[in-house]
Protein backbone atom coordinates (compact mmCIF):
# COMPACT_ATOMS: atom_id res chain seq x y z
CA UNK A 1 0.00 0.00 0.00
CA UNK A 2 1.17 3.58 -0.96
CA UNK A 3 -0.22 5.41 2.06
CA UNK A 4 -1.06 9.08 1.49
CA UNK A 5 -3.86 9.37 3.75
CA UNK A 6 -2.08 11.87 5.50
CA UNK A 7 1.34 12.89 7.09
CA UNK A 8 0.60 11.71 10.20
CA UNK A 9 1.14 8.52 9.35
CA UNK A 10 4.85 8.34 9.38
CA UNK A 11 6.63 6.39 11.94
CA UNK A 12 9.46 7.44 13.87
CA UNK A 13 12.67 7.75 12.14
CA UNK A 14 15.47 5.47 13.64
CA UNK A 15 17.25 8.56 15.29
CA UNK A 16 13.81 9.41 17.36
CA UNK A 17 14.07 5.85 18.42
CA UNK A 18 17.71 6.00 19.58
CA UNK A 19 16.94 9.77 21.36
CA UNK A 20 13.63 8.01 23.09
CA UNK A 21 15.76 5.14 23.66
CA UNK A 22 18.52 6.95 25.97
CA UNK A 23 16.59 9.76 26.87
CA UNK A 24 16.91 11.73 30.31
CA UNK A 25 13.72 11.78 31.99
CA UNK A 26 12.36 13.40 35.33
CA UNK A 27 8.75 14.08 36.08
CA UNK A 28 7.76 17.07 34.23
CA UNK A 29 4.52 17.53 36.12
CA UNK A 30 7.32 18.80 38.43
CA UNK A 31 8.77 20.21 35.96
CA UNK A 32 11.61 17.84 35.76
CA UNK A 33 12.25 16.25 32.80
CA UNK A 34 15.37 17.46 31.10
CA UNK A 35 14.02 16.51 27.82
CA UNK A 36 11.43 18.50 27.75
CA UNK A 37 12.94 21.69 29.19
CA UNK A 38 15.56 21.27 26.18
CA UNK A 39 12.64 20.73 23.48
CA UNK A 40 10.61 23.40 25.01
CA UNK A 41 13.72 25.53 25.30
CA UNK A 42 14.59 25.05 21.48
CA UNK A 43 10.71 25.14 20.56
CA UNK A 44 10.21 28.74 22.28
CA UNK A 45 13.97 30.35 20.36
CA UNK A 46 13.13 28.65 16.79
CA UNK A 47 9.18 30.17 16.91
CA UNK A 48 10.58 33.79 18.41
CA UNK A 49 8.71 33.51 21.77
CA UNK A 50 9.39 33.39 25.65
CA UNK A 51 8.26 30.32 26.34
CA UNK A 52 6.60 26.76 25.02
CA UNK A 53 5.50 23.94 26.39
CA UNK A 54 4.66 20.37 25.22
CA UNK A 55 1.45 19.43 24.56
CA UNK A 56 0.13 15.94 23.48
CA UNK A 57 -1.58 16.74 19.83
CA UNK A 58 -2.48 19.66 18.03
CA UNK A 59 -5.89 19.30 18.88
CA UNK A 60 -5.03 19.82 22.22
CA UNK A 61 -2.94 23.06 21.92
CA UNK A 62 -4.97 24.55 20.01
CA UNK A 63 -8.17 24.21 22.71
CA UNK A 64 -5.49 25.38 25.60
CA UNK A 65 -4.86 28.23 23.49
CA UNK A 66 -8.63 29.01 23.36
CA UNK A 67 -9.17 27.80 27.22
CA UNK A 68 -6.34 30.17 28.30
CA UNK A 69 -7.17 33.29 25.86
CA UNK A 70 -10.75 33.38 26.66
CA UNK A 71 -13.69 33.48 29.01
CA UNK A 72 -17.00 31.74 28.53
CA UNK A 73 -19.39 33.40 26.80
CA UNK A 74 -16.87 35.22 24.41
CA UNK A 75 -16.87 35.41 20.58
CA UNK A 76 -13.19 34.08 18.51
CA UNK A 77 -13.45 34.95 15.11
CA UNK A 78 -11.71 32.87 12.73
CA UNK A 79 -12.19 30.90 9.02
CA UNK A 80 -15.09 28.66 8.21
CA UNK A 81 -13.00 26.08 7.06
CA UNK A 82 -10.45 25.77 9.70
CA UNK A 83 -9.11 22.57 11.46
CA UNK A 84 -10.81 24.03 14.72
CA UNK A 85 -14.21 24.84 13.47
CA UNK A 86 -13.85 21.76 10.92
CA UNK A 87 -12.38 19.02 12.96
CA UNK A 88 -11.70 19.68 16.47
CA UNK A 89 -15.63 17.84 17.41
CA UNK A 90 -16.78 21.44 18.43
CA UNK A 91 -14.13 21.28 21.16
CA UNK A 92 -14.44 24.85 21.87
CA UNK A 93 -18.24 25.22 22.51
CA UNK A 94 -17.80 22.12 24.65
CA UNK A 95 -14.79 23.42 26.68
CA UNK A 96 -14.10 26.88 26.13
CA UNK A 97 -18.02 27.91 26.02
CA UNK A 98 -16.70 30.52 23.54
CA UNK A 99 -19.33 31.20 20.32
CA UNK A 100 -17.07 31.33 16.98
CA UNK A 101 -17.55 33.90 14.53
CA UNK A 102 -16.60 32.35 11.31
CA UNK A 103 -15.33 34.38 7.85
CA UNK A 104 -15.12 32.75 5.01
CA UNK A 105 -11.67 33.05 3.88
CA UNK A 106 -9.65 33.12 0.31
CA UNK A 107 -6.98 30.24 0.60
CA UNK A 108 -7.10 30.11 4.34
CA UNK A 109 -6.86 33.99 3.89
CA UNK A 110 -9.12 36.14 5.87
CA UNK A 111 -9.63 39.67 4.52
CA UNK A 112 -8.38 42.52 6.78
CA UNK A 113 -11.33 44.37 5.88
CA UNK A 114 -13.83 41.57 7.27
CA UNK A 115 -12.16 40.66 10.36
CA UNK A 116 -12.15 44.31 11.03
CA UNK A 117 -15.65 44.54 10.42
CA UNK A 118 -16.27 41.32 12.39
CA UNK A 119 -14.50 42.19 15.85
CA UNK A 120 -17.58 43.38 18.10
CA UNK A 121 -17.90 46.53 19.39
CA UNK A 122 -18.32 47.76 22.99
CA UNK A 123 -22.29 47.13 23.33
CA UNK A 124 -24.03 45.34 26.16
CA UNK A 125 -25.99 43.33 23.67
CA UNK A 126 -22.63 42.10 22.21
CA UNK A 127 -20.32 39.25 22.93
CA UNK A 128 -16.69 40.02 23.65
CA UNK A 129 -14.53 39.09 20.82
CA UNK A 130 -11.26 37.98 22.58
CA UNK A 131 -9.40 35.91 20.23
CA UNK A 132 -8.93 35.90 16.47
CA UNK A 133 -7.39 32.44 15.04
CA UNK A 134 -5.45 32.03 11.97
CA UNK A 135 -3.99 28.23 10.20
CA UNK A 136 -1.02 28.13 8.16
CA UNK A 137 -0.50 26.29 6.07
CA UNK A 138 -4.46 26.37 5.56
CA UNK A 139 -5.58 22.63 5.17
CA UNK A 140 -8.83 22.62 3.84
CA UNK A 141 -7.51 24.70 0.93
CA UNK A 142 -5.00 21.91 0.15
CA UNK A 143 -2.39 23.03 2.27
CA UNK A 144 -2.12 27.01 1.33
CA UNK A 145 0.61 28.97 2.64
CA UNK A 146 -0.57 32.10 4.12
CA UNK A 147 2.69 35.08 3.51
CA UNK A 148 3.87 36.79 6.56
CA UNK A 149 3.18 39.99 4.49
CA UNK A 150 -0.51 38.78 4.67
CA UNK A 151 -0.34 37.74 8.29
CA UNK A 152 1.17 41.10 9.03
CA UNK A 153 -2.27 42.75 7.68
CA UNK A 154 -4.25 40.58 9.97
CA UNK A 155 -1.82 41.45 13.27
CA UNK A 156 -2.18 45.24 12.31
CA UNK A 157 -6.05 45.07 12.97
CA UNK A 158 -5.80 42.66 15.51
CA UNK A 159 -3.25 45.39 17.29
CA UNK A 160 -5.13 47.96 17.06
CA UNK A 161 -8.11 46.58 18.26
CA UNK A 162 -6.07 44.69 21.11
CA UNK A 163 -7.16 41.05 20.29
CA UNK A 164 -4.45 38.46 19.93
CA UNK A 165 -4.13 35.67 17.55
CA UNK A 166 -3.65 32.64 17.63
CA UNK A 167 -1.86 30.38 15.16
CA UNK A 168 -3.02 26.76 14.52
CA UNK A 169 0.15 26.23 12.48
CA UNK A 170 -0.36 22.64 12.45
CA UNK A 171 1.78 22.69 9.48
CA UNK A 172 3.64 25.95 9.87
CA UNK A 173 7.13 24.43 8.84
CA UNK A 174 5.87 23.60 5.73
CA UNK A 175 4.76 27.33 4.87
CA UNK A 176 8.33 28.05 6.18
CA UNK A 177 9.55 25.59 4.14
CA UNK A 178 7.53 26.76 0.97
CA UNK A 179 9.18 30.26 0.92
CA UNK A 180 12.27 29.27 2.72
CA UNK A 181 11.55 32.38 5.88
CA UNK A 182 12.75 31.22 9.05
CA UNK A 183 9.63 30.32 11.47
CA UNK A 184 9.94 33.54 13.55
CA UNK A 185 8.97 35.28 10.18
CA UNK A 186 5.33 34.01 10.35
CA UNK A 187 5.51 34.10 13.88
CA UNK A 188 6.36 37.85 14.84
CA UNK A 189 2.82 38.56 13.52
CA UNK A 190 1.01 36.21 16.10
CA UNK A 191 0.68 36.08 20.00
CA UNK A 192 0.51 32.18 20.08
CA UNK A 193 0.90 29.35 18.18
CA UNK A 194 0.50 25.63 18.05
CA UNK A 195 2.67 23.53 15.36
CA UNK A 196 2.21 19.64 15.53
CA UNK A 197 5.92 17.51 16.13
CA UNK A 198 3.36 14.39 14.96
CA UNK A 199 2.54 14.95 10.90
CA UNK A 200 5.24 16.38 8.63
CA UNK A 201 7.98 16.50 11.24
CA UNK A 202 7.73 12.93 12.08
CA UNK A 203 7.56 12.51 15.74
CA UNK A 204 5.39 10.00 16.74
CA UNK A 205 3.06 12.07 19.34
CA UNK A 206 2.87 15.51 20.20
CA UNK A 207 2.33 19.43 19.27
CA UNK A 208 3.82 22.78 20.51
CA UNK A 209 2.29 25.64 22.46
CA UNK A 210 3.72 29.09 22.47
CA UNK A 211 3.82 32.35 23.51
CA UNK A 212 4.41 34.78 26.37
CA UNK A 213 5.81 33.59 29.52
CA UNK A 214 2.97 34.55 31.28
CA UNK A 215 0.12 32.73 29.01
CA UNK A 216 2.60 29.53 29.00
CA UNK A 217 2.09 29.41 32.69
CA UNK A 218 -1.41 29.42 32.32
CA UNK A 219 -1.62 27.40 29.38
CA UNK A 220 0.62 24.77 31.55
CA UNK A 221 -2.69 24.86 34.42
CA UNK A 222 -5.14 24.28 31.47
CA UNK A 223 -3.01 21.27 30.31
CA UNK A 224 -2.80 19.56 33.54
CA UNK A 225 -6.75 20.41 34.05
CA UNK A 226 -7.46 18.64 30.89
CA UNK A 227 -5.38 15.25 31.91
CA UNK A 228 -2.63 16.34 29.93
CA UNK A 229 0.11 16.99 32.39
CA UNK A 230 2.67 13.59 31.43
CA UNK A 231 5.25 12.68 33.82
CA UNK A 232 8.37 11.01 32.32
CA UNK A 233 7.17 12.59 29.09
CA UNK A 234 11.25 12.88 27.87
CA UNK A 235 10.43 9.53 26.41
CA UNK A 236 8.40 11.80 23.69
CA UNK A 237 9.82 14.99 23.84
CA UNK A 238 13.19 12.88 22.90
CA UNK A 239 11.16 12.06 19.40
CA UNK A 240 10.11 15.48 19.24
CA UNK A 241 13.31 17.03 19.04
CA UNK A 242 14.80 14.79 16.47
CA UNK A 243 12.02 16.39 14.50
CA UNK A 244 12.18 20.20 15.91
CA UNK A 245 15.89 19.94 15.39
CA UNK A 246 16.46 17.26 12.01
CA UNK A 247 13.13 16.49 10.19
CA UNK A 248 12.51 20.51 8.48
CA UNK A 249 14.57 21.20 5.76
CA UNK A 250 13.64 17.98 3.86
CA UNK A 251 10.30 18.76 4.11
CA UNK A 252 11.08 20.43 0.77
CA UNK A 253 11.40 16.44 -0.86
CA UNK A 254 7.59 16.06 0.05
CA UNK A 255 6.34 19.53 -1.16
CA UNK A 256 8.34 18.32 -4.71
CA UNK A 257 6.76 15.27 -4.56
CA UNK A 258 3.33 16.60 -4.17
CA UNK A 259 3.56 18.62 -7.54
CA UNK A 260 5.32 15.54 -9.46
CA UNK A 261 1.78 14.01 -7.63
CA UNK A 262 -0.12 16.80 -8.97
CA UNK A 263 1.07 16.89 -12.66
CA UNK A 264 0.84 13.25 -13.15
CA UNK A 265 -2.97 13.00 -11.71
CA UNK A 266 -4.10 15.96 -13.25
CA UNK A 267 -3.20 14.28 -17.05
CA UNK A 268 -6.04 11.75 -16.43
CA UNK A 269 -9.14 12.75 -18.59
CA UNK A 270 -11.71 12.40 -15.41
CA UNK A 271 -9.97 14.09 -13.01
CA UNK A 272 -8.28 17.76 -11.86
CA UNK A 273 -6.61 18.93 -9.64
CA UNK A 274 -8.09 21.72 -7.87
CA UNK A 275 -5.63 23.48 -5.36
CA UNK A 276 -2.45 25.44 -6.03
CA UNK A 277 -0.07 22.69 -4.26
CA UNK A 278 2.08 24.83 -2.65
CA UNK A 279 3.32 22.18 0.02
CA UNK A 280 2.74 18.57 0.66
CA UNK A 281 -0.99 18.73 -0.15
CA UNK A 282 -3.06 17.62 -3.61
CA UNK A 283 -6.69 18.06 -3.83
CA UNK A 284 -8.58 16.21 -6.90
CA UNK A 285 -11.97 16.89 -7.83
CA UNK A 286 -13.54 13.54 -9.32
CA UNK A 287 -17.09 14.77 -10.58
CA UNK A 288 -16.15 13.64 -14.21
CA UNK A 289 -15.31 10.01 -12.96
CA UNK A 290 -18.85 9.80 -11.91
CA UNK A 291 -18.20 8.17 -8.65
CA UNK A 292 -18.54 9.44 -5.32
CA UNK A 293 -15.50 9.94 -3.19
CA UNK A 294 -16.30 7.28 -1.09
CA UNK A 295 -16.15 4.50 -4.54
CA UNK A 296 -12.97 6.31 -5.41
CA UNK A 297 -11.51 6.00 -2.32
CA UNK A 298 -12.46 2.37 -2.82
CA UNK A 299 -10.84 1.86 -6.56
CA UNK A 300 -7.55 3.57 -5.21
CA UNK A 301 -7.53 0.66 -2.59
CA UNK A 302 -7.70 -1.93 -4.74
CA UNK A 303 -5.05 -0.75 -6.48
CA UNK A 304 -2.78 -0.26 -3.85
CA UNK A 305 -3.09 3.24 -2.83
CA UNK A 306 -4.57 5.03 0.37
CA UNK A 307 -6.07 8.50 -0.07
CA UNK A 308 -8.91 10.13 1.97
CA UNK A 309 -12.06 11.78 0.96
CA UNK A 310 -12.19 15.51 1.57
CA UNK A 311 -15.57 16.30 0.21
CA UNK A 312 -18.39 14.49 -2.00
CA UNK A 313 -16.35 14.67 -4.72
CA UNK A 314 -12.71 15.81 -3.41
CA UNK A 315 -9.62 13.43 -2.76
CA UNK A 316 -6.83 14.74 -0.41
CA UNK A 317 -3.23 12.87 -1.11
CA UNK A 318 -0.34 13.98 1.25
CA UNK A 319 2.95 13.30 0.47
CA UNK A 320 5.33 12.79 3.75
CA UNK A 321 8.59 11.49 4.28
CA UNK A 322 7.41 7.76 4.27
CA UNK A 323 6.59 7.93 0.65
CA UNK A 324 9.04 7.98 -1.80
CA UNK A 325 9.72 9.70 -5.24
CA UNK A 326 9.47 5.82 -6.69
CA UNK A 327 6.67 5.67 -4.74
CA UNK A 328 4.74 8.63 -6.14
CA UNK A 329 5.76 8.31 -9.64
CA UNK A 330 3.97 4.47 -9.20
CA UNK A 331 1.12 6.17 -8.06
CA UNK A 332 0.71 8.31 -10.81
CA UNK A 333 1.00 5.71 -13.21
CA UNK A 334 -1.75 3.04 -11.30
CA UNK A 335 -4.39 5.80 -11.49
CA UNK A 336 -3.49 7.37 -15.20
CA UNK A 337 -4.49 3.46 -16.01
CA UNK A 338 -7.82 3.76 -13.53
CA UNK A 339 -11.07 3.29 -15.85
C1 LIG B 1 -3.67 18.02 12.23
C2 LIG B 1 -4.10 19.40 12.49
C3 LIG B 1 -4.45 19.80 13.79
C4 LIG B 1 -4.62 18.83 14.95
O1 LIG B 1 -3.58 18.04 15.23
P1 LIG B 1 -3.81 16.64 16.03
O2 LIG B 1 -2.44 16.39 16.54
O3 LIG B 1 -4.26 15.68 14.99
O4 LIG B 1 -4.81 16.87 17.10
C5 LIG B 1 -4.78 21.11 13.99
N1 LIG B 1 -4.78 21.98 12.98
C6 LIG B 1 -4.46 21.65 11.73
C7 LIG B 1 -4.47 22.68 10.65
C8 LIG B 1 -4.12 20.33 11.43
O5 LIG B 1 -3.82 20.00 10.17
Amino acid sequence: MIDLRSDTITKPTKEMREAMFLAEVGDDVYGEDPTIIKLEETAAKILGKEAALFVTSGTQGNQIAVLTHCRQGDEIILDEDSHIVFYEGGAISAFAGVQPRTIKSENGMLDPKKLEEAIRTNDIHFPDTTLICLENTHNRSGGAVIPPSHMKKLFDVATEKKIPIHLDGARLFNSAVALNLPLTEFTQYTTTVQICLSKGLGAPVGSILAGPKEFIEKARKWRKRLGGGLRQVGILGAAGFVALTEMVDRLAIDHENAKILADGLDKHPLISVINKVETNIVLIDITKTGKRSDKFIEALKQIGILAVPFGPKTIRFTTHYDVSKENIKETVNKVLNLK
